[in-house]
């Protein structure tokens, strides 16, 4: 029967760095990657930053070069979609009635884009930003001329696409539901200040704005209806709303979740020797209090597909790597660690009309979050303080934008 000693599903970051890693640790065996995506391994990022800008070809987002895997004996094959796990025989079920047979299987599934669901969700010219697949759609009809353009949901991926958008010079109105951006991730002040850049550039933003319908015609979108009844003409929509995790097969075979998979700290599911890994992985996190968190991140994806390389290999570490995530919108770079999770109180230091300051997030007197803007020394200081969990910080310092954070250490 067609097999390999470790079959990898998903060739995404975590997929591709598990890979990498179980090779780095030195594990002589075969290597399977399935992937149900036509292109072989490429980073997630670019596609609403310098690839849809078009300043960033395919080539150059891509993990590795193609000639690499090969090198490295991981055969990859493309277009191949598992839709069922057979735990019990170790073997993956292909959407082509395909089984092959696995020693131990890590998932990489990612997550499906979460679609709307109102009246026009389907219609032409409405994109998700996830695949190489959608980023092209929406060149193609930035090519073709398209330059009026809705954004659905307020979130890093929606607001990088307004700021490509806005500097390619198309219209655009950013629509978002809750009373202000990136409520899910970051705090009132980093929300106040990315609404108002995007405003300064010109983006329609609606906050507490929801969508009753997508208007169009002859299957083509033309407009978005709002649930007060004004119609937004456009020629393109992209939503933003989130993920969907993408473990169907995994949950159907008897895998434990409910958000996502259910993984312990070696990013093992409750399956026998099937490991799951990245934005899927439903795991008790040490920056969140061990509340059981998903990540979406491709720290979070690389992170993870080391240590269940690592336990694979049998050198167990448990997983506990400090979160960071990083975005860039205009001329803005913002880096964050951290998690700001049930934070009691923020600080300021810096200016934000300066366009270059940064948040501490802080729970009971103690720094759990940072989200730096423009200022990489805070966010690579930041860092350390809290992999050194520093719990006794002179308050008045630390809110003082004069003082190197290293000197909290
Ligand atoms: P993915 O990289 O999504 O890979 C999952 C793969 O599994 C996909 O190729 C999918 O097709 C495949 N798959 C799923 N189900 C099956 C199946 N049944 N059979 C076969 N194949 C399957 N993170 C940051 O840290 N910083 C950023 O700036 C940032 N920007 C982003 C911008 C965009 C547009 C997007 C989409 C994501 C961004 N992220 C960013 C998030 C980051 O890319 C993800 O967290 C990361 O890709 C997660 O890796 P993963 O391996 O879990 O999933």
């Amino acid at each position: 029967m067609d097999g390999a000693d470790i079959v990898i599903v998903g060739t995404g970051h975590g997929g591709a760095q598990a890979a990498i890693a179980l090779r780095q640790q030195g594990h002589e065996g075969s290597i399977l990657m399935l992937g149900r995506d036509a292109y072989p391994p490429y980073e997630r990022p670019p596609l609403s930053k310098e690839y849809l800008a078009g300043d960033k070809p395919f080539e150059r987002i891509m993990i590795r070069p193609e000639k690499f895997w090969s090198d490295k004996g991981i055969e990859i094959r493309l277009g191949a979609m598992v839709s069922d796990i057979d735990w019990m025989a170790h073997e993956v079920v292909l959407s082509d009635g395909a089984r092959i047979g696995y020693r131990k299987l890590i998932w990489a599934g990612g997550g499906d884009p979460r679609r709307l669901s109102c009246p026009g969700a389907n219609l032409k010219g409405v994109h998700a930003v996830r695949d190489r697949r959608d980023v092209d759609m929406i060149m193609a009809q930035l090519e073709s001329g398209a330059r009026r353009f809705v954004v659905i949901g307020g979130g890093y991926i929606g607001l990088e696409a307004a700021a490509v958008l806005r500097k390619l010079d198309c219209e655009v109105t950013l629509l978002e539901a809750l009373p202000r951006v990136l409520a899910r991730v970051a705090g009132e002040e980093l929300s106040r200040f990315i609404e108002s850049e995007h405003r300064a550039h010109g983006v329609d933003v609606r906050l507490e704005t929801a969508v009753e319908a997508i208007e169009g015609e002859d299957s083509q979108v033309t407009g978005v209806k709002l649930a007060d009844g004004e119609v937004i003409p456009c020629d393109a929509v992209i939503v933003g709303i989130g993920i969907v995790p993408a473990v169907g097969p995994l949950i159907a075979a008897g895998a434990a979740g409910s958000n996502g998979v259910d993984v312990d700290e070696f990013c093992r599911t409750t399956l026998d020797d099937i490991y799951a890994i990245g934005d899927c992985a439903a795991h008790a996190n040490p920056y969140a209090g061990q509340a059981i968190i998903r990540l979406e991140s491709v720290q979070n994806a690389n992170d993870m597909a080391n240590t269940a390389a690592r336990a694979i290999m049998g050198d167990k570490q448990p997983y506990h790597a400090l979160p960071w995530f990083w975005s860039n919108q205009y001329d803005l770079k913002l880096q964050t660690s951290g998690l700001s999770i049930d934070y009691d109180q923020t600080m300021v230091r810096g200016d934000p009309a300066e366009r270059k300051f940064s948040i501490v997030y802080l729970k009971e007197g103690r720094p759990i979050a940072f989200d730096c803007v423009n200022n990489t020394k805070d966010y690579v200081q930041g860092r350390k303080l809290l992999e050194n969990q520093v719990d006794d910080v002179d308050l008045d310092l630390l809110a003082d934008p004069e003082v190197p954070l290293r000197e909290l250490l």
